[in-house]
């Protein structure tokens, strides 16, 4: 089977930890370990393709499995016909993304993992042909033993850091947490002390209303002290239907409204890449 932008189900290959998909946002594949097993995540986002998903921790991994899951993975990919057989034509290895069914950095064993990963790395030299990626909402990066294995990893690194909104009402809707601008910018400074950055903001219609004027100018407002220190933004809408149970309709923004959106934004000097 071909692998596709609109399912990145996790189950496709029988892996329990480590799942191949083809990313928009990475640009080709991705390969992605998926350190929340058991579906559960600190937030609950309105958008969230995790089925079955539940408030909670990761279950504790079993990092042999993990490890062998990876070698077997990249065996397939780089000495095999992986990329041939199950993606599209011109199709590039670009990334192992530490990104699955819940927040990757709630993980106990996340300084282990990371570990095997750059073990990983090494023996396939990997360094100069692909990133390694942490797709995050950032709850967890002031703590010092996220940060220091974070900062320790000798890789060409990124943080993909989750922002939707920084106004603390919509906050409550879209990711279904009490998060205040002061917590957020503690975690972000965490991620900026410790890796280049980029800002995931998924972008989406709620109850055919989009986001104001006012909460786009909010989201400028906290972003501008950074603006030197953030690599880019992504902007991006709905590319899968939501796996939640939501009182609320949602809908995907058309890429006139991402641009739109994006053109608001320009008084930010970060480079701004729309995804629709
Ligand atoms: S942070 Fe990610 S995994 Fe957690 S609920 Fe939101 S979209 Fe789902």
């Amino acid at each position: 089977m071909k692998l596709i932008v609109t399912n990145h189900s996790r189950d496709i290959f029988n892996s329990r930890y480590v799942y191949p998909v083809v990313s928009r946002r990475a640009g080709g594949l991705s390969l992605g370990i998926n350190l929340n097993t058991n579906n559960a995540c600190n937030w609950q986002c309105i958008y969230c393709e995790v089925p079955d998903l539940k408030r909670g921790k990761p279950e504790p991994i079993n990092l042999d499995q993990l490890k062998s899951e990876l070698k077997q993975w990249l065996k397939k990919i780089i000495e095999g016909d992986f990329i041939d057989k199950h993606t599209d034509a011109n199709t590039v290895f670009k990334d192992i993304a530490l990104s699955g069914n819940g927040e990757p950095t709630a993980c106990k064993e996340f300084s282990n993992v990371i570990t095997i990963i750059k073990e990983e790395f090494d023996f396939y030299k990997l360094a100069s042909d692909i990133k390694i990626r942490l797709i995050t909402n950032g709850s967890y990066l002031y703590k010092k033993e996220i940060a220091a294995a974070w900062r320790g990893l000798s890789l060409e690194k990124e943080i993909w850091f989750k922002i939707d909104s920084t106004q603390s009402d919509k906050i409550k809707i879209i990711n279904q947490v009490n998060l205040t601008t002061k917590q957020i910018k503690k975690n972000l400074e965490s991620a900026l002390a410790v890796s280049p950055t980029i800002i995931q903001t998924c972008l989406t219609k709620i109850n055919n209303q989009l986001p104001s004027a006012n909460e786009i100018q909010d989201y400028v407002n906290f972003l501008k002290p950074y603006e030197n220190q953030i690599n880019s933004i992504h902007l991006y809408s709905l590319a899968r239907p939501t796996e939640q149970k939501t009182a609320f309709t949602l809908e995907r923004l058309t890429n006139q409204e991402m641009t739109q959106i994006a053109d608001k934004m320009d008084t930010l000097s970060i480079p701004i890449f729309t995804f629709s």
